[in-house]
């Protein structure tokens, strides 16, 4: 059985702790891999490096560090397709899904490839007689990464390129779920020419996670996961003195005014509830159908959900894969179950749904619920599979207030053709990313992607404008080029003139 190594100074390094996770492949069922599970003294090492290529790195020209993150751009540009095949093989999702993760993920890298222009620095002339002030912002040393399973390209992606861009060096912990392709993100970075120790991978568990929050060398760490997780990591590096984004669940509600043209927001809900089999932070799991829509609406998204092609991810034909672990796609499924028993109406049910010739895949169909209480553990807990739920809401401002009162703030989004109506639910909602008559809005490369309220715990976003602040510190230095004729002693507070 093939095993996942780490990447630590700019190589491949077996794991020595004789601990392995599993490795599946979702489609067939079958555990064709295993990743090595570090130790903390395998984190320790991971750190020792990336602390030492930092007294270089961090120093390097922007010239340099942005001549080998264009190359990076290419290499990864010309293997889209391997990374992709490595994120089906292990995650499930289908081919053309996966290339539009390393689509996205790419994004940030070419912003990255622009950092010289974002690390400008600000320059005030003369404010005090021979006086100038500058602004800078310097790179914090090592930072660590804690990603999840459902993008293990374009989360990683979303952190360290601009990261090294900004001077810092890396260390990345991707999930022990689906860990090959970090691997393979690193190795091409070593070929575009990146030093040795400026970019490591360990992989692992808790156990190398609470490594990372804890060690001294460690100045910042992003996490992107659940909200019990990102809350945690919060807590945990704050205690131990570090700076801290971690970005966390979700449970994103889209609005359907009745106004909206329904066949465009059914096919948008499928897209958005279905898409990645429901593993997707930004998915749409809670259509709030507004007015007299629901029963028309959710025909329309039923219509199209019996006939979504749901099958391995390497099959071109599929449009749904499996879902990540058995354990997962059976936890999903009680979902549905727990849904008809506490009241919600199945009008689409996807359990017990198997593909013929992977009978043992992690598979499940999809689910439509409609008249969900908002009691219910499928309308509560972010259930992060192919269910969609449908609640109904008298007028707009009940709906906007139902979405307000959830306990994420993640993405929501409007469907209307009234702008008066979508401008006063940008300002009236209470998330971080809003679309109008668009389901997923996760923000381009150059704006910052987050959540409010338990979808993020810290206070910057995450890549875009935000992420360079996060990986950088600013600096402030007041100068005077004295004249001959200056001086003289004054125990006053320093004032302009
Ligand atoms: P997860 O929280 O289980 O794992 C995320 C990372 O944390 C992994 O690297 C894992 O090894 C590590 N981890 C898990 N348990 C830990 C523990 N007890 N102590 C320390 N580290 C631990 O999340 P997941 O299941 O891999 O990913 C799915 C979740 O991520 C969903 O909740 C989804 O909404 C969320 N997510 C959020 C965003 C966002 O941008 N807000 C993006 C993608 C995924």
């Amino acid at each position: 059985m093939k095993t996942i190594t780490h990447w630590i100074d700019g190589k491949p390094v077996e794991g020595t702790s004789g601990r392995f996770g599993p490795v599946w492949n979702p489609a067939t069922g079958v555990q064709e891999k295993q990743v090595a599970l570090a130790t903390a003294d395998e984190v320790d090492a991971a750190v020792a490096s990336a602390r030492a290529a930092f007294e270089s790195w961090g120093v390097s020209s922007l010239a340099r560090r942005t001549a080998i993150l264009f190359k990076y751009r290419e290499l990864l540009d010309a293997r889209r397709n391997e990374i992709a095949a490595l994120i089906t093989a292990e995650h499930g999702k289908v081919h053309s899904d996966a290339l539009g993760e390393v689509a996205r993920g790419l994004e940030i890298v070419e912003l990255a490839c622009g950092i010289s222009v974002q690390l400008k620095g600000e320059l005030s002339t003369q404010v005090s007689t021979r006086v100038d002030v500058a602004s800078i912002r310097q790179p914090l040393g090592v930072v660590a990464g804690i990603t999840p399973f459902n993008f293990p390209a374009m989360v990683p992606m979303w952190m360290f390129p601009l990261a090294v861009a900004c001077g810092n060096t890396f260390v990345l912990k991707p999930s022990e779920k689906d860990p090959s392709a970090a691997l393979l993100l690193a190795e091409l970075a070593s070929q575009a020419g990146l030093p040795e120790g400026v970019l490591n991978v360990v992989q692992g568990d808790k156990a190398a996670v609470d490594r990372l929050l804890e060690h001294p060398d460690v100045e910042a760490v992003s996490f992107v996961g659940s909200t019990p997780i990102a809350k945690y990591i919060q807590l945990k590096a704050v205690e131990h003195g570090k700076r801290v984004q971690a970005l966390g669940g979700a449970k994103n509600h889209m609005l359907v005014l009745p106004d909206a043209d329904l066949d465009f927001a059914a096919d948008q809900a499928i897209n958005a509830a279905y898409g990645s089999a429901g593993e997707r932070c930004m998915a749409v799991s809670v259509v709030v159908a507004v007015g007299d829509t629901g029963d028309e609406l959710v025909g329309r998204i039923a219509e199209r959900a019996r006939r979504l092609r749901i099958g391995p991810g390497d099959d071109p034909a599929s449009e749904m894969g499996p879902l990540i672990t058995r354990e997962h796609r059976d936890k999903v499924a009680s979902y549905v179950a727990s849904a008809a028993e506490q009241g919600a109406e199945v009008v689409v049910d996807g359990t017990g749904h198997s593909v013929e010739g992977h009978e043992d895949g992690f598979f499940l169909g999809v689910s439509l619920l409609d008249r969900v209480p908002l009691t219910a553990d499928a309308y509560r807990d972010e259930i992060f599979g192919p269910v969609l739920a449908v609640v109904r809401a008298r007028t707009y401002e009940e709906a906007v207030e139902l979405i307000n009162s959830s306990r994420w703030g993640n993405g929501t989004a409007i469907f209307t053709r009234d702008g008066g109506a979508a401008r006063r639910f940008q300002l009236e909602v209470k998330a971080g990313m809003v679309g109008v008559n668009v389901p997923i809005p996760v923000p381009v490369g150059y704006h910052s992607f987050g959540g409010w309220k338990d979808s993020l715990f810290g206070d910057l976003h995450i890549y875009g404008g935000d992420g360079v602040a996060f990986y950088t510190q600013g600096k402030v230095i007041t100068t005077r080029w004295p004249d001959p004729s200056d001086g003289g002693i004054n125990l006053g507070f320093p004032s302009n003139s």
